[in-house]
């Protein structure tokens, strides 16, 4: 009836946290393989331990490759659009930070999944509000300056 050599093992309990940046390490580790700080904690030890920077998490740096990649490409293209795009991933990444963290202290951990669809989202309408924008002013100069031939 009683299991054999029961070992009261504690789960997941092994694993060290960075108090640096935040990221998960094997047991054992003497350096973050992230930032290669030295101060790792248990992550049994103490309360939750809290993942806070955005390269914390794999979505963050599949993100930042995927961002990097893109602009590489925008800036071989047309060095224009490089501007374009800084404009709308900066606050792209500033905007899902802020909403993840907001879920954290709900309680209510951001997948990584939804971190990529809110990046992706952002980054799709803030150049489209910009440009609406722009054109919108362009338009209100050009009537505020008189007729204009556009042939
Ligand atoms: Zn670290």
């Amino acid at each position: 009836m009683s299991k054999p050599g029961s070992e009261a093992r504690p789960p997941a309990a092994d694993g060290l946290v960075c108090r640096e940046c935040g990221a998960s390490n094997d047991a054992g580790s003497s350096e973050c393989w992230l930032c290669n700080g030295r101060s790792l904690a248990s992550a049994a030890a103490g309360s939750s331990p809290r993942p806070r920077g955005f390269f914390s998490s794999i979505s963050g740096w599949m993100v930042a490759i995927a961002g990097l990649a893109v602009c590489m490409g925008l800036y071989a293209l047309a060095p224009g659009m490089l501007f374009l795009a800084a404009i709308s991933v900066l606050p792209a990444i500033a905007a899902v930070e802020v909403k993840a963290a907001r879920r954290r202290r709900l309680g209510l951990p951001m997948s990584a999944a939804e971190r990529v669809v809110i990046f992706v989202l952002i980054t799709v309408v803030t150049p489209v509000l910009v440009v609406g924008a722009a054109v919108i002013a362009l338009i209100a100069y050009c009537s505020m300056t008189g007729p204009v031939n556009f042939h």
